[in-house]
């Protein structure tokens, strides 16, 4: 798989407008609860209600991308890298969709999930996000994707949140029912497998 193929003729120039900035109204406010059971208020950063207190991630929607893309291209077009015997898109193991953007003669891959979502809007989330993941490797926001290293730093802390929760519990069946809680809220498997030695653990020293 090469990550990028340029048609010959194709105007490299025009993709610079690709990586200029968005103005402010063009940005979407992501708010990321500082811990999975903060309180929910009403929110004086950005208006919603949500877990508080919380951090803002700067992120330019599907939208967004998809305009900045036909204002350097208007003939852009995306396939997907593989089509199963029903002439449909295949997803990964992961629910993860790979595919190819081309914008001015030049493509690139991108990977892209549901975030959690179920049924038609599963695809269409995967979709989207798969666009902005490959627009993303033309320079599209990518100020703001590096930025989005905070969002793993909230996730991680979470992640250790339940760890702690486990270590903290008094039994085995406490320990299986915080993994089942870390499971329902999307912990990743690392998590899950801590979680799981810690339990093992407390079985072997039969308390
Ligand atoms: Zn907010």
């Amino acid at each position: 798989m090469t990550t990028a193929t340029i048609e010959p003729g194709a105007d490299l120039s025009a993709l610079t407008v690709l990586r200029e900035p968005f103005k402010p109204e063009q940005i979407d406010k992501l708010p990321k609860p500082a811990s999975r059971d903060a309180q929910k208020g009403r929110c004086n950063e950005c208006g919603g209600y949500h877990g508080l207190p919380a951090v803002h991630l700067d992120y330019v929607g599907h939208a967004q991308v998809t305009a900045r893309l036909l204002d350097v291209d208007p003939a852009w077009s995306w396939e997907p890298v593989a089509i199963g015997d029903n002439g449909l898109p295949v997803f990964d193991q992961n629910g993860g969709l790979w595919i190819r953007l081309t914008v001015g003669g030049v493509t690139r891959l991108g990977y892209g999930d549901s975030q959690g979502k179920n049924g038609p809007n599963a695809v269409k989330e995967a979709i989207g996000d798969a666009l902005r993941n490959a627009a993303m490797r033309f320079g599209v926001a990518l100020d703001l994707w590096s930025k989005s290293d905070i969002h793993s730093a909230v996730e991680q802390s979470t992640a250790r949140e339940w760890v702690i929760e486990a270590q903290a519990a008094d039994g085995v069946d406490a320990i299986r029912d915080i993994w089942k809680q870390a499971r329902a809220a999307g912990a990743d498997v690392d998590t899950l497998d801590k979680i799981t030695v810690l339990a093992q653990e407390r079985m072997e020293g039969g308390v």
